[in-house]
């Protein structure tokens, strides 16, 4: 009998509209609307209403506890629970939630990541209530999606500059929209975030440190198989894979997640979830909490999920392509659409966003910049380092004929005036098919495909946001004068001009070839595009970059001080996870590799002699063999030792940016050359000797 998903418990752990109208009073509901949609500051009193109703309703949905749920500068989220009891002096107790805790929470900030905010300011930190983002249930818990600040208002968070991004942005394009004569009551950045990740065996997962301690293998040598004959793309789910991705539809579905699309990647072993977009914020919650569902439900079917970008070498790593666009009420400002003066306004917003991406290159690429990441990014299986749009034939041939003065001939319509900016509407229908842009129109949207699949997308929104808020900005500014005199002809013109111009200032930044190509590289560098290569390079050059600090800061959405700790938490990231993974490597090539490798050898030399004493002579193979291994030992014990000294070395710099360099010009390499001494190993050891399952078993299992 088929399993039946009603659509009833769609969201029945979510405190969502219809819950909050049923169960408010009227009038407090309309407050809280208000709240949510008009961005106007809540009352007391209302929160006080909202947490009683709240509160009723988590209890007899199974919830005892609640908490403040945010999302630190480590981009995982966090939770204190709290339970609603409160003891009578009769012995009894109740159970209460008031509006003050609801609207607000007092965490210590002093064990996060902070970035040096915590030197200037004090160490508590609060968390706000987030009422755009609906709170919901998760094992018994009522959970509050919550900004986190300091005590002086400095945001400790991820989130609190994607919200302060929305607004910006959203104000920025109704500003744009009067010009056309629109006022849309409101204006917010949709996201649709495509979540890889790969799903192994927990027994493997168990019996590797390097999955355990750094979410990725730091050895193995190449499977026998990989992904070359690309059967695993879309092909049929495994049986338990199946029964991991129905558990976890499910219970997506109840959190009012909508998850929509899943599928087998390209990788064995890899596979996708897409959900249906929605706003930027909720969007971003919804991806966070599918990500700790997934990690939860996997545990359920014996498997563990990793969402590192780069768990294995050989195959694809994981991204999370971060489908952006903005939405008029509803109607979205990228969709070309068919009529003449939407086609004019989708022109504008078009070339705001091209000339955002060509001008604010670099801080794109570094939020993006993280250890897990720098293996993916350039590594030909992934966008290249260098950031480019990729428009597609049609729209790429509209903006080369307005650039030009030319006539745009479609490929299957006939040719077009641009004067009257009419495009044609099969815009929509094309598919895009350039999977090497990193950031390409995909017919009603972009889709920024940089971001790796273990990181908090509120980082490169918050950035897209941002900086088409201020090419908007300047749009405005330029055709303010002429939209005011109201001759539509003479507006037309002038913005027709102004996208001419700007195009035209930008165009190095489109590029519709193949960005696996050697030669774009170098192409890319004539056109003066920024390629950093890793993490510290990216990060260093976008957030010393005084036009980055002073958008941000115009727009409200970082403080210079906000930035700078940005800055710090980057760096220091990264090079604490570089630190971790050369230990861990370090304590697998002495505790693991070498004992095995040496019972492999002393089994090889005892068999030797024996040869040599019952036959008069041991065979050349079990001499080479032999001799092979104990060179290889060799080898691990000093790149072991001088991994080791590196590692020591490159923690004692006290300067982040200086050792996070050290991390990626000396211990990186130092790491290379562990590896590839013992992966040699791994090519020809005894397999009941090899001391951690192998890539030929953890990527087929069943
Ligand atoms: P593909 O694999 O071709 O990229 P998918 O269907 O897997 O396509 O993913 C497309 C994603 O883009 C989905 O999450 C979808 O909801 C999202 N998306 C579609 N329209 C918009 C939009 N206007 N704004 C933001 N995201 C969108
Ligand atoms: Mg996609």
């Amino acid at each position: 009998m088929p399993k039946k998903v009603s659509s009833a418990s769609y969201g029945c752990l979510v405190f969502n509209d219809a819950v909050m109208q049923e169960r408010l009073p009227k009038p407090t509901y309309k407050e809280l609307s208000r709240v949510i949609h008009d961005n106007v500051p809540l009352d007391i009193d209302v929160a006080n209403e909202v947490a009683h109703a709240m509160k009723e309703w988590a209890v007899e949905n199974g919830a005892t506890h609640y908490t403040h749920w945010f999302q630190p500068l480590n981009g995982i989220t966090s939770e204190k629970h709290d339970a609603f009891l409160t003891p009578k002096s009769d012995g009894t107790a109740l159970l209460t939630f008031s509006g003050k805790e609801l609207v607000m929470g007092e965490p210590d900030a002093s064990s996060f990541p902070n970035g040096g905010l915590r030197a200037t300011f004090e160490a508590r930190g609060y968390t706000a209530w987030d009422p755009t983002s609906p709170a919901f249930i998760k094992d018994e818990v009522l959970c509050i999606p919550t900004a986190f600040c300091s005590f002086t208002g400095e945001a400790l968070d991820k989130k609190t500059p994607l919200l302060r991004s929305i607004v910006a942005v959203g104000e920025a394009a109704k500003r744009l929209l009067a010009l056309f004569g629109q006022e849309p009551h409101m204006v917010i950045p949709t996201v649709g975030p495509e979540q890889e990740y790969f799903l192994i065996k927990e027994e493997d997962y168990a019996a590797r440190p390097d999955l355990i301690h750094c979410g990725r293998t730091l050895f193995g040598c190449e499977p026998v198989k990989g992904q070359e004959l690309e059967e695993h793309y879309f092909g049929a789910i495994r049986p338990t894979v199946n029964e991991f991705m129905k558990e976890l539809d499910d219970e997506l579905w109840k959190l009012g997640v909508p998850a929509k699309t899943k599928h087998n990647e390209v990788a064995p072993c890899q596979h996708e979830l897409a959900p249906i977009f929605e706003k930027a914020n909720v969007a971003i919650d919804h991806n966070l909490l599918t990500m700790e569902l997934m990690k939860l439900i996997a545990s359920h079917h014996g498997l563990v999920c990793l969402q590192h970008e780069k768990p294995f070498e050989y195959i694809n790593g994981s991204g999370k392509h971060d489908n952006w666009s903005l939405a008029a009420d509803g109607e979205n400002l990228l969709d070309p659409g068919d009529t003449p003066e939407k086609n004019l306004r989708f022109l504008v917003v078009l070339t705001c966003v091209i000339a955002a991406v060509d001008r604010h290159q670099d801080i794109l690429r570094a939020v993006t910049a993280s250890a897990g990441n720098d293996h993916r990014l350039g590594g030909h299986e992934a966008p290249p380092a260098i950031i480019s749009i990729f428009l597609g034939d049609d729209l790429g041939g509209i903006v080369d004929a307005i650039i030009n003065d030319k006539p745009f001939r479609s490929h299957k319509r006939e040719t077009m005036d641009l004067g009257v900016p009419a495009l044609p509407d099969f815009l929509k229908d094309t598919t895009d098919r350039n999977r090497t842009s990193p950031f390409a129109f995909t017919g009603n949207k972009f889709e920024f495909r940089m971001c790796g699949s273990n990181q908090n997308l509120s980082d490169a929104n918050k950035v897209l946001d941002t900086i088409v808020a201020e090419m908007f900005d300047e749009c405005c500014a330029a055709l303010r004068d002429v939209a005011l005199e109201g001759d539509e002809h003479a507006f037309k013109k002038a913005a027709m001009a102004w996208i001419k111009q700007t195009l035209t200032e930008h165009q190095r930044i489109i590029f519709n070839g193949d960005g696996y190509a050697f030669e774009w590289e170098a192409e890319a560098e004539r056109r003066g595009l920024v390629n950093c290569k890793n993490t510290p390079e990216a990060v260093t050059r976008a957030y010393e970059n005084q036009a980055n600090v002073d958008v941000f800061a115009r727009y409200g959405v970082l403080s210079p001080t906000e930035w700078a700790s940005r800055y710090e938490v980057k760096l220091e990231q990264y090079a604490k996870l570089i630190n971790i993974e050369a230990n861990t490597m370090v304590y697998m090539a002495r505790h693991m590799y070498l004992p095995a490798l040496m019972r492999y050898s002393r089994d090889i030399m005892r068999t030797a002699l024996n040869s040599k004493e019952l036959l008069g002579e041991a065979s050349p193979a079990e001499i080479a063999l032999a001799k092979t291994i104990n060179e290889g030992i060799s080898a691990i014990a000093a790149a072991t030792d001088k991994l080791e000294t590196l590692n020591a070395r490159a923690r004692k710099v006290a300067n982040m940016k200086q050792r996070s360099t050290m991390c990626a010009e000396e211990v990186i390499p130092a790491m290379d050359e562990l590896r590839s001494h013992v992966d040699a190993m791994e090519q020809i050891c005894g397999h009941e000797y090899w001391p951690v399952p192998s890539y030929n078993k953890m990527l087929y299992y069943v």
